[in-house]
Order: structure tokens, then C-alpha cells, then sequence
């Protein structure tokens, strides 16, 4: 029983290709995507309970779709992810209108609950039962019945993977590639899970101890990704350097070699792999297979990188193949050792230095046009943190440099061991405080890397369509309407956009009749049209292999056919946030 579906996506980039996993295995099922929930049969939203805010727009979505739900009973509601996995049977409780939840290590089971809450929902109805009663406010609470909660799975993992079989590589292996379904960029997935245990972090408890998927599988998937025009390939892990397979250890099920079980990481000194060529897929091997043996993708990047047990042997694997990308994201947290240390970092400051010193020696050749650039995540008023702490992490900003760093104001998350055992005592204008010069000192140094690129050519892969431009097509788009409404009636050439499963805009020209809203099947999708757009240029937005924004002018004809290609421009004008020029010629 196939339905249409609107699927939102909060949180990372593990999030993301969560999603896009859910929506190819659901598509091939006869489901139809909408970016409309108000069109939707069945709203999906696909959580993350990393930070609270975003946790807590699910609970006012939650909120809106309970009203919704009583004059729309048939509708079908589900949690995925981890807030689904952390808040468990409780969130249906506090929300009843929501029929199923699937935590991140069930997502493999999601197809089947789907169609049985669409049947369970559609026999109820039949029947007159599903209305209920009236609750509070008017707004009626609906039966329980039929809800189905699969979630405080994460643990399933740490089982024997190989007795178990493990569905979720299955739905990694599923996963549909067809030229339509891309633009030009793609996740692939090297580890799941987290061994780290950071106080303050949800993760290991929601996605579970740390899993690496056979080496064979990962380059499978990125030659069929090339095959499909894919030509920039992001490895994803939550610590992606620490991605390893011994093939002496490896298991079958039913001919399907199943990931593995992360080891406790070895190393004979601080920067020497101690399994590197003992029949072990270390990190840098599978870097150096996926360069080798796929090169149609044009760059290939990874994240998120962990400071500790970053050896020389992934830099040198980067220095020596020029499609992978010379940018790290190493978040260091905190410039306090205090701080470091109560997080459970398992590095000092003068730790992450050293990687960071190191990591330029070996890749920053910005003579040869090939700067390494790097980005950082800080957490601000994290427990007990005092001025002294805080000035020590405005001078890390300083001393590291970033090109961009996410700064975050600590919340303390349930069933972690900073929310168990820390007072959250830095108060919240002290946290704001904090933030905004933080943000202060990294929107200088992110100015002064930008200026680095003035006068110079880069590449850069386009995404889309700059947010600017999207801004104008949406108003462009509410006249047209308006227009229409008032009986002119446009039936005009018109610039499509639609957000793929990453967020990355695609743009196509497309015959708009009406609101165009058929055009866009992509999940979480944004369908805009401007019916002005061959009037003038359209500016695009692109990212350089260090992952820096590049802004430029194209020609309205031109667009659509840019997106997912790389290009060069040449920097005429920079801002802490991107740089700006004039494109020079194809990449
Ligand atoms: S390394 Fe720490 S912050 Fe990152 S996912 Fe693992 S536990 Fe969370």
C-alpha cells in the first residue's frame, strides 16, 4: 500500500544519507515524494538529538501535524533517527499522533511498518474507530492502536554482527543510483557509529558502537555512483579516520561479507599504523583503493576526522592523489585541556596543535595551488567553563586558523554522562556572550582566509543556485502567482530548483504551467519558479576542493547545465563567508 510521503531531515550529514537510503528503498516500493507535507499521505521526519534546538522543532511539528491529524485522520506519522532511538516509547506517549518510530539501526525494517500503519490506519478507518475522543483544546486524541515503536536497538550491534546478518549494510547495498537522483554529489557511508563515549555527545547511545563496512562494498558503491555521473563522493563516519577492516576476521552471511565491529585503535608510535599491511584496510588503504580504482570521481572528501591517531600514512595517501581534497573538518571542542579533559577528548590542546601543525607540512602547498584548509567545531559554556577557559579557546581560533568553524552553545542532552554527572551552571547570557565573540574572532580569521584567494583561479564544483538567487526566484515566484490569481495566467519558461537528499540545489529549466509544483519529486524539495530568469544572469554557488564558497554569475541558459560540473573562476572580491569572481572555463 504505497502512498505519497514528505520526508524532513534535521541534523548531519549521517542524517542526510539516512534519508536518501529511506527515500530510494521507498520509491522502488511505489511510493511518490512530495516536498509539501500538507500534500503528503505520510509525514516522515528523520531526527537528530545531538543539539536540543533541533529536537525541539520536531516536538512543534509534532505539535502542528496533532491538530492536522484531526480533520485528516488517515494520515500517517513517523519519527526516524535518534530522537527516535532516544526518547523511545515516551515520545509516542507524549505524542500520540505519531504511528511509528524507527530508530537509525532499524531503518532497514521501515518499508515494512510503513505499509502496516497505512493498513492499520486505513482498516481503522473503515471501521469509525480511528477518531477517538476529543482531548484537550479540541484537538482529538487518536487510538493508539497500531502504533509500532522500534527504537533502543542501537544495541543490536553489539551483538555478533556476522549471527545477526546485518540489515543496514543491505540498505547501504540497496541503495538506488540513477542519474536523475543526483547532482553531481554523493555520502557514501565507511563507518557507522561512535566508540568515543564525549560526555556530552547522544551519539554512541543512539547510533550505537562503532561498525566499518567492508572496504569491497564502499568502492562498489562509489564506482556505481561514478557510473551514474556522481563526481564528488563524501566518505562519512563519525570518526572516519578510524576506519579499518581486517580481512583475516571477516565473515559471511549468505554470501554478503558483513561489516565489522570497530577494534580498540592501534599504533606502534603516536603517527605508524601497527596493522598496515597485515591483510588490514586501514583508513589511508581505502582512501588510496577508492582513488585508484574509481576515476571518474573527480574529488573525493571525507569527515568527520578525530584529532587523535591521525596518522602520517592517510597524509601521505592525500599528498599523493590529487582527486582527494585538501580539507579536514577536525573539531577541536574547546582550547581549555581542562575542558578537553572532562569531555573525554582523549587529547590536550598542545595534541590537536601538533596533528594540525602537522597535517599543513605534509599538505599545504598553496604555491602549487594546493592549500590545505580546515574546520573546526567548538562548544561554548560547556560546564563550568570560566573566562580563563573561554580565552583560552579564542586563542586556539587564532592559532588554527579555520576557514570556518561551528560553534555551538552547549545543551545538555539526556542520557549522557555530562547530563548524569554536570551542573549545566554557565549561564545563558554568559553562553551568548561567549558565542558571539567567538563568532567575532572566527568571522576575522575566516576573512583573512578568504583574502588569501584575491586575484587567484580556482575550481569549484557547483551545487546549485546561490541562496540569493533562491530568495529572488521566491519572490519572483509569489508575483507570478499573484498574477495568475488575478487572471493574466503564466505559462512560462522557468527555473526549477529542487534540493537533493545533501541539501545541494539543482536547478533545471522546465515548462512551468501553473505553480510548477509537479516538477519537484526530490524528498524535502523546494519547487520555485521565476518566471523572470532569462532576463539576466544567475548567480551560482559552488565549493572549492578546500570546501570554500565561490559565488559567480552565469548566463540563465547556462545553469542548469553547470550544476554537478567543475568549473574555474577567478577571485575578484572575498568576505569572511565566500569568495567572489568570474568564471574562467571548465574545470
Ligand atoms: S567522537 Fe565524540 S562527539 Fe563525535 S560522535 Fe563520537 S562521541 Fe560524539
Amino acid at each position: 500500500m504505497a502512498g505519497k510521503v514528505y520526508l524532513e531531515t534535521f541534523g548531519c550529514q549521517m542524517n542526510e544519507l539516512d534519508s536518501e537510503l529511506v527515500t530510494g528503498q521507498l520509491r522502488a516500493l511505489g511510493y511518490r515524494f512530495t516536498p509539501d507535507a500538507h500534500q503528503a499521505d505520510v509525514v516522515l521526519y528523520n531526527t537528530c538529538s545531538v543539539r536540543e534546538h533541533a529536537e525541539q522543532k520536531v516536538w512543534s511539528r509534532l505539535g502542528e501535524l496533532a491538530i492536522r491529524k484531526a480533520t485528516d485522520p488517515g494520515l500517517v506519522v513517523g519519527v526516524l533517527g535518534c530522537m527516535a532511538e532516544r526518547e523511545g516509547g515516551a515520545l509516542m506517549k507524549r505524542m500520540p499522533v505519531v504511528d511509528l518510530m524507527v530508530g537509525p539501526a532499524e531503518l532497514d525494517k521501515l518499508p515494512a511498518l510503513l505499509d502496516n500503519a497505512l493498513r492499520t490506519r486505513a482498516s481503522l478507518l473503515a471501521d469509525g474507530r480511528v477518531l477517538g475522543e476529543a482531548g484537550e483544546g479540541g484537538v482529538r486524541r487518536l487510538t493508539s492502536a497500531g502504533q509500532v515503536a522500534l527504537a533502543g536497538s542501537s544495541s543490536r550491534r553489539s551483538s555478533t554482527l556476522a549471527a545477526a546478518g546485518d540489515q543496514l549494510e543491505m540498505l547501504d547495498l540497496s541503495r538506488a543510483v540513477s542519474p536523475d537522483d543526483h547532482s553531481g554529489s554523493a555520502y557514501v557511508r565507511i563507518t557507522r557509529g561512535c566508540n568515543k563515549f564525549c560526555t556530552y555527545c547522544v551519539v554512541p547511545h543512539t547510533r550505537g558502537a562503532e561498525v566499518h563496512r567492508p572496504p569491497e562494498h564502499i568502492v562498489d558503491e562509489c564506482k556505481r555512483l561514478a557510473d551514474a555521473g556522481v563526481v564528488e563522493v563524501t566518505l562519512l563516519g563519525q570518526t572516519v579516520n578510524h576506519y579499518r577492516f581486517e580481512h583475516g576476521a571477516q565473515v559471511s552471511v549468505g554470501g554478503v561479507v558483513q561489516p565489522q565491529k570497530g577494534r580498540v585503535y592501534k599504533r606502534t608510535d603516536e603517527h605508524t599504523d601497527a596493522y598496515a599491511g597485515q591483510n588490514v584496510t586501514t583508513f589511508a588503504g581505502l582512501l588510496r583503493r577508492i582513488h585508484e580504482e574509481v576515476p571518474g570521481i573527480l574529488r573525493l572528501r571525507f569527515v568527520t576526522s578525530y584529532p587523535r591517531s591521525f596518522g602520517n600514512d592517510v597524509l601521505e595517501v592525500i599528498r599523493a592523489s590529487p582527486r582527494v581534497c585538501r580539507y579536514l573538518h577536525v573539531p577541536a571542542q574547546s582550547g581549555s585541556d581542562r575542558l578537553l579533559s572532562m569531555m573525554n577528548r582523549g587529547y590536550s590542546v598542545g595534541e590537536y596543535l601538533e596533528f594540525l601543525d602537522r597535517a599543513r607540512a605534509f599538505l599545504h602547498e598553496p604555491e602549487l595551488g594546493r592549500p590545505l584548509t580546515v574546520a573546526g567545531d567548538i562548544i561554548v559554556g560547556f560546564p563550568s567553563e570560566t573566562e580563563a577557559d573561554h580565552e583560552a579557546t579564542k586563542a586556539l581560533l587564532l592559532r588554527t586558523r579555520y576557514k570556518n568553524c561551528f560553534i555551538f552553545k552547549y545543551s545538555s542532552r539526556p542520557g549522557t554522562v555530562a547530563h548524569e554527572k554536570l551542573a549545566d551552571d554557565v549561564p545563558e547570557d554568559v553562553k551568548r556572550r561567549r558565542n558571539g565573540e567567538l563568532l567575532e574572532v572566527q568571522n576575522r580569521v575566516s576573512a583573512e582566509v578568504s583574502a588569501e584567494y584575491l586575484g587567484r583561479e580556482v575550481t569549484a564544483f557547483v551545487q546549485g543556485v546561490s541562496r540569493r538567487e533562491q530568495k529572488k526566484t521566491k519572490r519572483a515566484e509569489s508575483l507570478a502567482k499573484a498574477v495568475a490569481v488575478n487572471g493574466a495566467g503564466i505559462g512560462a519558461v522557468a527555473l526549477t530548483i529542487s534540493a537533493s537528499a545533501r541539501g545541494d540545489v539543482r536547478a533545471r529549466a522546465a515548462e512551468v504551467a501553473g505553480d510548477g509544483a509537479d516538477a519537484c519529486s526530490v524528498h524535502g524539495a523546494h519547487t520555485e519558479a521565476d518566471a523572470g530568469v532569462s532576463a539576466g544572469p544567475v548567480q551560482m554557488s559552488a565549493r572549492t576542493d578546500g570546501d570554500l564558497i565561490v559565488l559567480f554569475d552565469a548566463h540563465a541558459g547556462d545553469a542548469a547545465g553547470m550544476i554537478g560540473q567543475i568549473v574555474r573562476v577567478r577571485i575578484e572580491s572575498t568576505t569572511a563567508l565566500a569568495l567572489h569572481g568570474a568564471m574562467a572555463g571548465q574545470g
